[in-house]
């Protein structure tokens, strides 16, 4: 397996570094340099604008069934390349090869889903006040859209951006992270093999500053569509408000888990370590602040600080990985600083805590218990493979509890009682509750942060209505 040339796709076209300055792609497991990604300049950007300009009538005016026809043969085109892209996941950002294998799969299903659902995009008959007039409701796509995606889950998010827009009817300019630019640069060519019209999909990378201000700041770009941190995602927003533009905002979470004395203890702490370990827990939904009823406290603890140092942590290219590194040192510097300022707050260490002595940027998984409201790491997004565990005694203060945060984007629940479960499901304030196990998003399902965690939803009938506006036509 090669890692491939980086370049440009903008019109259609490969565009190759030349003599453009290049940033380096590095791979977490080993520190070796992968490739050069190439900065675009200006001049490029107004290109991909153009482009996007350009081919939208062209887009917008093919039947639903033909654009549906492209994206289900571009989504087979990845799963036949699911080694090369899976390979390209795990030396980019870390994550175990089984794990970057299900993550392609996920990512061809994003744009099987829109595929199907682009068939649907129905509009209303409304019933008229006099006889002779007919009154419709119809959906037309918004418009080129700039999306701006983050390198944790680099196939999923790119895909379900360009699923959306491109199933709408929308043409895209996409800049994904620079940090996982060949993985989001093949899925642009299984589109562009799959018969995506020359200038329907740009994808640029350089300096996410510059490109999102002059992106967002065209005429031509009618839509937003940004996942990252809250705080570049609020940066965003107020630029796209200023230009009147719609804005679908994937931010931070900060998950909280409540754990009811009526739930099986080890069984919710099994479920909670496998999602929490998962992409060295670098997910928006990863669960994070566990609450846990007194009753059950010490034995839900014991067991899961006791998987998590049997946890196989390693390059994500050797057998029997179950985590890999974290994806670059930004993070690991979060988990030395997160987990030394919650020790100095009387949180207790139950497993972990240490970086690992390997040539990448290893963390191991980490448990604290006893931890407060007061240190950093209950406040500040982990993004990082750290759990942070803590008694409750009844469902109003684990509630409170769950909603002391600004934000709300996924949150679990386990218990066996439905009252419970009902009561949890209707109080906590996220965009997702998951009860009784932690799955918190499907292609078909909707997803969303509330308060601080977004604006919108991507994924399932909603997200592809955000790609859309309605237009009233009267006939009499
Ligand atoms: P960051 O906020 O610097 O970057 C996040 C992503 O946004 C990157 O891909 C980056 O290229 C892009 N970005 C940064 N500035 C931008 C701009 N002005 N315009 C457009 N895109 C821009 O943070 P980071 O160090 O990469 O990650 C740290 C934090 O970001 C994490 O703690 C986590 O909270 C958050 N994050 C969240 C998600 C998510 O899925 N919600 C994804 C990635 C990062």
């Amino acid at each position: 397996m090669h890692y491939p040339e980086l370049n440009l796709l903008i019109g259609g076209r490969v565009v190759a570094a030349g003599s453009r300055p290049g940033l380096e792609v590095i791979d977490p497991a080993t520190q070796a340099v992968l490739g050069r990604v190439p900065v675009a300049t200006p001049e490029d950007i107004d290109e991909a604008l153009d482009a996007a300009h350009r081919s939208f009538p062209g887009w917008r005016d093919t039947p639903a069934l033909e654009r549906a026809t492209i994206l289900r043969r571009a989504a087979a085109l990845m799963r036949e390349r699911t080694p090369l892209l899976a390979w390209l996941i795990t030396r980019e950002l870390g994550k175990p090869f089984a794990e970057s294998e299900k993550e392609v799969a996920t990512a061809a299903e994003m744009f099987e889903w829109a595929a199907e659902e682009a068939r649907r995009t129905y509009g209303r008959l409304i019933p008229g006040r006099v006889g002779g007039i007919r009154q419709m409701a119809i959906p037309e796509p918004v418009g080129p859209v700039a999306a701006f995606s983050g390198w944790n889950a680099p196939a999923i998010t790119p895909s379900r951006k360009i699923a959306g827009a491109l199933a709408a009817g929308c043409s895209i300019v996409i800049k994904p992270s620079e940090e996982t630019p060949a993985i989001a640069l093949e899925i642009g060519r299984a589109l562009t093999d799959a018969g995506v019209p020359a200038g329907v999909l740009n994808m640029v990378f350089g300096d996410p500053g510059a490109i999102s201000q002059q992106l967002i700041a065209s005429p031509v770009i009618r839509m937003v569509t940004f996942t990252g941190s809250t705080s570049i995602g609020r940066a965003l927003a107020m630029q796209a408000a200023s230009g009147l533009k719609r804005a679908t905002l994937e931010l931070g979470g900060h998950a909280p888990v409540l754990v009811f004395d009526d739930a099986a203890p080890e069984a919710a702490a099994d479920a909670l370590l496998t999602a929490k370990l998962r992409n060295s827990g670098q997910i928006c939904t990863s669960p994070t602040r566990m609450y846990v009823q007194q009753a059950v406290y010490e034995r839900f603890v014991q067991r899961l600080a006791e998987r998590a140092r049997a946890w196989r942590v390693g390059n994500g290219l050797a057998a029997g990985v179950q985590m890999g590194p974290l994806a670059n040192p930004r993070r690991l510097a979060a988990m030395e600083t997160l987990v030394a300022d919650a020790l100095k707050h009387g949180a207790q260490l139950a497993a972990g805590g240490n970086r690992l002595d390997l040539p990448g940027w290893f963390w191991a998984p980490t448990v604290l218990r006893d931890v407060g409201a007061d240190c950093l790491a209950a406040n500040t997004e982990p993004f990082g493979p750290l759990a942070l565990v803590q008694p409750f005694h009844d469902a109003d203060e684990a509630l409170a509890l769950a909603n002391r945060l600004p934000f709300g984007l996924a949150s679990y629940v386990f218990t066996r009682d439905a009252a419970t479960a009902q009561l949890a499901s209707e109080r906590i304030e996220s965009g997702v509750v998951c009860i009784n196990h932690c799955q918190a998003s499907l292609p078909e399902t909707p997803f969303g942060g509330f308060k601080d965690s977004g604006l919108g939803k991507e994924g399932g009938v909603e997200g592809l209505q955000e790609f859309m506006q309605t237009k009233y036509v009267s006939q009499m």
